[in-house]
């Protein structure tokens, strides 16, 4: 089965955000002093979500990703993995985090039926790490995310891809170091273009294009476009001469990849949304708590499918203004 939007661009990717809670804060996702957090009766339970993956997966969705908030912090997420992975249809899942509790999950999760793991770590420095994710006592420490990633990989989550978000003035001086870790160790280090989000209180920090980033690592050698069969993702790979890791950019600014978008994103209180971008979103939770049928829980989501845009308008300065990143679901 095959869901297509309007531009006749497949959908089959979904990005389930199980809460909206997280362990850090990081500058360019969250305020310093937090957001509200949503009530545990505001959230999906994991019965909801599992009733309307099972619903995409009939229409033709086939990967999802899980994400948040942290998905870590939220109880019972190993045993979703596992309810996930029985949904007939389903043929991949991977999750998003800040691997500060991934040491502790790793082998639990492998074993529940995820398949890979993308690690946020946006600096090789500790303390630098407590200046962007604000983790300290309570949050977490880079040791704890430097085990996770190493548990991840030693459990078979590979490849285990590392997500830089670049500032500028703050962790581009480490672009290199990031870059060399690739050549050495099978580190796959995704550089992500700053976007721009309601959440920066204070001084936003800006970003650097792919571009800049590229020129940063010409020191090291050509890169050579690598092509891999991982993921469903925008990012571009490449590889440096003779190394085991790979460098991937994801540009979601200089260079928009809209005309493949393939995804759907579910917030942590039920909202469909057709576009990380835009503010539209489809209500599913009432519909679900008020007994929704099957048949028009389809409708709903076949709704928000036809509600995708072409594109986005980052690049003219427009961004959406309802949420912060980290209740969207990244
Ligand atoms: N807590 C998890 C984590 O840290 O990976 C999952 C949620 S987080 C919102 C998902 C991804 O979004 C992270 O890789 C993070 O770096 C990225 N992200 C958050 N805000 C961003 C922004 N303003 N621009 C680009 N990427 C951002």
């Amino acid at each position: 089965m095959v869901l297509a939007d309007t531009y006749n661009r497949p959908i089959n990717y979904m990005r389930i955000a199980v809460t909206d809670r997280c362990n850090l804060r990081c500058i360019y996702c969250m305020p310093e002093e937090g957001v509200p957090w949503l009530s545990h009766s505001d959230i999906l339970s994991y019965e909801e979500i599992l009733t309307i993956v099972r619903a995409a997966a009939a229409m033709g969705i086939t990967k999802i990703r899980i994400t948040g908030g942290e998905p870590l912090v939220r109880l019972g997420i190993v045993d979703f993995v596992q309810m996930i992975s029985q949904v007939p249809g389903i043929e991949d899942i991977a999750m998003t985090t800040n691997g500060i509790y991934l040491a502790k999950y790793a082998a639990g999760l492998k074993k529940a039926g995820l398949n890979r793991v993308n690690v946020s770590l946006d600096t090789l420095d500790a303390d630098k790490f407590q200046r962007i994710c604000r983790g300290g006592e309570k949050g977490g420490h880079i040791t704890d995310v430097l085990a996770g990633i190493e548990a991840a990989r030693s459990a078979g989550l590979n490849p285990v891809k590392i997500n830089v978000v670049v500032m500028s003035g703050i962790n581009d001086n480490e672009i290199l170091d990031f870059a060399r870790k690739t050549l050495a160790e099978e580190w796959h280090v995704r550089f992500i273009e700053l976007m721009p989000f309601t959440g920066h209180n204070g001084r936003t920090p800006s970003g650097l294009t792919a571009r800049e980033i590229k020129q940063r690592i010409d020191p090291l050698g050509k890169m050579e476009p690598y092509k891999h069969k991982w993921g469903n993702g925008p990012a571009k790979y490449y590889r440096l001469p003779d190394a085991k890791g790979t460098i991937g950019f994801i540009t979601a600014l200089s260079e928009h990849f809209c005309f493949s978008c393939n995804r759907l994103r579910l917030t942590a209180d039920g909202k469909l949304r057709p576009c990380l971008m835009s503010e539209t979103m489809i209500d599913l939770r009432e519909p679900l708590r008020s007994g929704v049928s099957e048949d028009q829980l389809k409708d709903l989501i076949q709704q928000a499918v036809n509600a995708k845009p072409m594109g986005h308008h980052l690049s003219e300065g427009r961004k959406p203004n309802d949420r912060p990143f980290c209740q969207v679901g990244g």
